[in-house]
């Protein structure tokens, strides 16, 4: 990227100005809702073999017009102070749009998690717990975190126990983060839910015709060429979703040591397995090997999916990219200057803010099971199940015909907590979409997805303020 590239807080920060443009709202107000309300930069010594290193950390709140606020810790030796305000400025916005009740925030902490070992891993994540609880920037009512980037259940253990050792007795301590193992608190089908919404959301997107017909699309996910950059956490599931429940063909893979393509698709969950045995993606059977990892964005196909980190689609690499549609699994991996060349070439992207919200969706329905204290299903499963059964036996007596017992069981099956959270996530998914895009559609002067997400948004953070009193 070229020197005076934007950075990524300042890129946000003009997509909210142009649609800030858009909205009714007054100046004060708008203003109050693009600014972060709180920045907690913290630096802490952590016992690194012999020495003593001392760790950069943040935790940003960027909006507290609904509590607690929420979002991701990412561990990356990019952290810095204004990459997590892009970040949790983002993650306010995600949550309206998604209408997850919290305020959004995000943490970073500058390091690069494969030089450290486990034990060297929970003592950062364990102080830097502990440094937000000394500022009161963690707790169920107060700002939940969750994984991101370089983080998973383990940390959010750590951080859970953590927090339990300081505020023992505290009835909701468990819904201080979210993320957490299944046996801790945690919640089935989070760990996938990042991936799983940005293929319901990708899935929708396409099963609006005309919308695919005005980019040379037909309608429908069956068949449609992907091409997926990075297989971390959120990479993996949208690739191996939108593979095996909605026959999409992954033509390229890309990740941190290389790319690899074939024109008859790759199985991802065999690249999976293969990359966990021998370390790297390259030499996958069945695939040649790009020139550069950046190559397999510039590749021709349907649906391009960045799901690494931020800016990797910028003003240099625009030009060359020839996907028709890009979804944003990634939090900001396109830059504003990037996008308006992207548009000008009638690339429909569908904005992060949207795609990547099945996280904190799910995450909001982990928080609501840790403050009701039940795993969702327990009371009326079985209840359920029961009264099907009667139907079946209704309708047997009634027709004189038995119905086979594989079909029977299909139909009289009462919904798990997996079943609900899959199905609530699906929903959310769908209605927000088609949210944002009737807002694109209605409003002449919105000419693009990001846009008509920010005005969502911006209308309901918006009247958010308003209905607390805040301004006039
Ligand atoms: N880190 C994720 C994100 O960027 C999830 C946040 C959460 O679950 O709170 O959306």
């Amino acid at each position: 990227m070229s020197k005076q590239a934007i950075s990524f807080y300042e890129s946000v920060n003009l997509n909210f100005d142009k649609a800030a443009q858009l909205v009714d709202l007054p100046k004060g107000l708008l203003e109050q809702i693009k600014v972060c309300n709180a920045v907690y930069q913290m630096k802490f010594p952590v016992k690194v073999g012999n020495q003593i290193k001392v760790i950069e950390a943040y935790r940003v709140q960027h909006s507290h017009h609904r509590l607690p606020t929420k979002g991701g810790i990412r561990y990356s030796t990019h952290v810095n102070q204004d990459e997590v305000m892009a970040l949790a400025a983002l993650m306010t916005y995600k949550c309206a749009i998604v209408d997850v009740p919290f305020g959004g925030a995000k943490g970073g902490v500058k390091i690069n998690p494969m030089k450290f070992n486990e034990r060297q891993l929970e003592s950062v994540t364990r102080r830097y717990t502990t440094e937000l609880i000394r500022k009161n920037f963690i707790g169920p009512g107060i700002d939940v975190p969750a994984p991101d980037y370089g983080t998973g259940p383990r940390e959010m253990a750590w951080i859970l126990d953590t927090y339990l050792t300081f505020k023992n007795g505290e009835l909701d301590f468990a819904g201080c983060v979210t993320g957490k193992p299944i046996g801790q608190n945690g919640i089935r089908g989070r760990v996938e839910a990042t991936g799983r919404g940005v293929y319901y959301g990708l899935r929708e997107v396409l099963n609006h015709e005309s919308d695919m017909r005005e980019i040379g699309l037909t309608r429908g996910m069956a068949g449609k060429t992907m091409v997926i950059q990075g297989l971390g956490n959120v990479g993996s599931n949208a690739g191996l979703i939108s593979q095996n429940e909605g026959d999409a063909k992954i033509i390229a893979v890309s990740e941190y040591e290389g790319a690899v393509y074939s024109e008859k698709g790759i199985n991802v969950e065999k690249l999976i397995k293969f990359r966990n045995q021998t370390g790297s993606v390259i030499g996958f059977p069945g695939t040649k090997t790009l020139p550069s990892r950046e190559a397999a964005l510039e590749l021709e196909c349907d649906i391009l999916v960045p799901a690494a980190l931020e800016s990797v689609i910028h003003k240099e690499n625009a030009h060359r990219i020839k996907a028709k549609i890009i979804g944003e699994a990634a939090n900001g991996p396109i830059t504003f200057e990037a996008e308006q060349i992207l548009l000008d070439k009638g690339v429909l992207i569908i904005p992060d803010m949207y795609i990547n919200a099945g996280g904190v969706t799910v995450s909001y329905f982990e928080w609501l099971k840790n403050l009701s204290h039940m795993r969702f299903g327990r009371i009326e499963k079985r209840f359920n199940e029961n009264t099907y059964q009667s139907l079946v036996g209704v309708i047997e007596k009634l027709t004189g015909k038995t119905i086979g017992e594989k079909e029977k069981r299909l139909v009289t099956r009462g919904a798990d907590e997996i079943d609900l959270v899959r199905s609530g996530l699906e929903e959310t998914m769908v209605e927000a979409y088609n949210q944002i895009r009737l807002i694109g559609k209605r409003r002449k002067r919105i000419k693009d997805l990001r846009t008509a997400a920010f005005v969502s948004a911006l209308d309901k953070v918006g009247s958010d303020y308003l209905n607390l009193g805040v301004f006039p």
